[in-house]
């Protein structure tokens, strides 16, 4: 019997099952995909303190702008800092003053993060830095803001969860939650029945305690005990543009008025996010992006930069938020803050969830939540360790091209590696010979030691793992290049039959589909649509 069963792998789940094992409580945690795979893979992947929270949720930003800098100092690796420009226009008067009067707001919480004080460029600086603005564009507020590598931020929690002897149920549903009996006032938990996706096992595990951390699944998983959690789930859009576009971030104004953000992220640059209200199952996998959100962000962009209208859209993809209820207000307006909910209230025993918040402050959310575990099962309070325990593979940058003199790899190549693995591509690449380091997807680095290491100990079992792990097909080409050589040795190494192999490279080319079917219209979607349909139905994942 396990201390703690924890659902669900994003951000807040993963942390959970971190500092639970680190504060000495047994844990297994069930994802039913892939850890990150949730709304934490399909965030806009900062660990911003929220600007905009700044108007109506100030300890929210405070609180994500303190965990944030913790963040930063566990795993310098995984995050990198972004300079925002924030367009003035000629035309908007005060407006103007009140988006420096916001700045010198955020100013306060800077430091908390390790960012700069903003500056208040004139037009030719702000050209400097960024020539193609708008001719609208009277200059530029700056601020510092850093993105992080959500997928490794998940995976390398669970690592270390595993390392501190969480056992670990990836591809895992939980489909019940077990009841032990009835207790005064009340029904009481036993554990979880949970599915395995890829293999069909079915099979219990018993906990004192399950930890609800589904994100916008919450909901699902709360009704399978007659329970219920207050959230209001809100839909985001983002596009990924081809290329890098720039080495500035940028905010965005919609047509609306909205807030949104250009960042760039390794070699490509996201957009976005929409934010409207979700009544849907946010498991599937394309959530309706539809061409008209990509319009709509393209367009924001393309007030700032008006060459945008020209860039390529890759991609578009939709995630959902898990925000906690509030009626009367815009999805947009509601407060990013968390909550954690005891089931005692619903009459159940043995069941807590954790709703809301932000990525930017995973891990204080998580330390909350085992808080409140510790506290359910009686035990003497633990002091939490994971703002100061550095993530696995933690280190300061390293000297890349005396790198490259023990590791057979260019130092352009090892600076995208160590994004990923950090100190442990040491370990990756020990005694690593031609075979191990030739490339199998050249735009991100991939090479066959990673995809080994992948999953042999970070325990990769499908194509789209090895996508969230290793960045197999992250890159521009969208897996046309290094999807079937990835799935070839992943055969290999998983023994998989050639049937397999092929089904399996069908299905991950259609989750590619689907996020590059909205960014295609005209004649380019008809030729790709045709195209599509000629293909043997092996092919098409049939
Ligand atoms: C468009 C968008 C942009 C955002 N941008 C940012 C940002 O830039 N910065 C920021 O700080 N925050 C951002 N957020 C918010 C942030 O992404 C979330 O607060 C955070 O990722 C939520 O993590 P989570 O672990 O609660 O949920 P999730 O990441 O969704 O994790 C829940 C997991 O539970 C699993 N699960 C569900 N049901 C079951 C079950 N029955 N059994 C087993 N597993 C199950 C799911 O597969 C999922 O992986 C954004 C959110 C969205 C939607």
């Amino acid at each position: 019997m396990y201390d703690l069963a924890v659902i669900g792998g994003g951000a807040n789940g993963a942390g959970a099952a971190r500092d639970a094992a680190l504060r000495g409580l047994s844990v297994a945690l069930f994802e039913r995909e892939d850890w990150g795979a949730g709304t934490t893979g399909h965030s806009t992947r900062m660990i911003h303190g929220g600007l905009r929270y700044l108007l109506y949720d100030v300890p929210t930003t405070k609180a994500s702008c303190i965990d944030a800098g913790r963040i930063r100092r566990i795993a310098p690796h995984l995050t990198f800092r972004i300079p925002f420009l924030w367009p003035l226009y000629g035309h908007e008067g005060l407006m103007g003053e009140a988006k420096e009067a916001l700045l010198a707001a955020y100013d306060r919480f800077a430091p908390a993060k390790g960012g700069l004080q903003h500056v208040r460029l004139d037009p030719d600086e702000a050209r400097r830095m960024e020539p193609g603005l708008a001719p609208e564009v009277a200059g530029a507020l700056t601020l510092d803001e850093w993105g992080i590598d959500v997928h490794r931020l998940a995976a390398l929690n669970v690592l270390d969860a595993r390392e501190a002897g969480a056992h670990l149920y990836p591809h895992t549903e939980v489909v019940e939650l077990l009841r032990a009996g009835d207790v005064p006032g009340g029904r009481a938990l036993r554990g979880v029945r949970a599915r395995d996706r890829l293999d069909g096992r079915v099979f219990d595990v018993e906990a004192r305690l399950v930890l609800n951390a589904a994100g916008p699944w919450a909901g699902l998983v709360a009704a399978l005990a007659d329970a219920a959690v207050p959230l209001r789930p809100g839909k985001g859009v983002h596009v990924t543009f081809e290329r890098r576009i720039g080495n500035f971030g940028m905010i965005l104004e919609g047509v609306d008025g909205r807030v949104m953000f250009l960042v760039p992220h390794g070699a490509e640059t996201i957009a976005g996010t929409t934010d409207t209200d979700f009544y849907g199952d946010p498991s599937r996998v394309d959530l309706e992006v539809t061409a008209d959100d990509v319009g709509y962000i393209v367009e924001a962009c393309a007030r700032a930069l008006p060459q945008a209208r020209e860039w390529r859209v890759l991609r578009a993809w939709g995630g959902v938020r898990n925000t906690v209820f509030e009626w009367g207000v815009t999805s947009d307006s509601l407060s990013r803050r968390h909550e954690i909910v005891d089931h005692a209230r619903d009459g159940v025993d043995g069941l807590i969830s954790i709703i809301g918040g932000k990525l930017a402050s995973y891990r204080e959310q998580a330390q909350d939540a085992v808080d409140a575990a510790l506290l359910k099962l009686g035990r003497a309070p633990v002091p939490c360790t994971t703002g100061v325990r550095p993530i696995p593979g933690a280190e300061p940058e390293p000297d890349f091209v005396a790198l490259a003199r023990e590791i057979p790899l260019p130092p352009t190549a090892l600076a995208l590696v160590w994004r990923r693995l950090g100190s442990r591509m040491r370990e990756v690449f020990q005694g690593a010979g031609p075979d191990d380091v030739a490339p199998i997807c050249r735009s991100e680095a991939v090479t066959a030691a990673e995809i080994r290491h992948a999953v042999r100990e970070e325990g990769c079992r499908t194509l789209e793992d090895l996508r969230r792990h290793a960045h197999v097909a992250a890159g521009s080409c969208d897996g046309l290049d290094c999807a079937a050589p990835a799935a070839q040795l992943m055969a290999e190494l998983l023994g998989w039959t050639p049937e397999r192999t092929l089904a399996e490279l069908d299905s991950f080319l259609d989750r590619r589909w689907v996020e590059r079917r909205p960014a295609l219209a005209g004649a380019t979607l008809a030729q790709e649509e045709l195209f599509r349909a000629t293909l043997p139905p092996v092919r098409k994942g049939a």
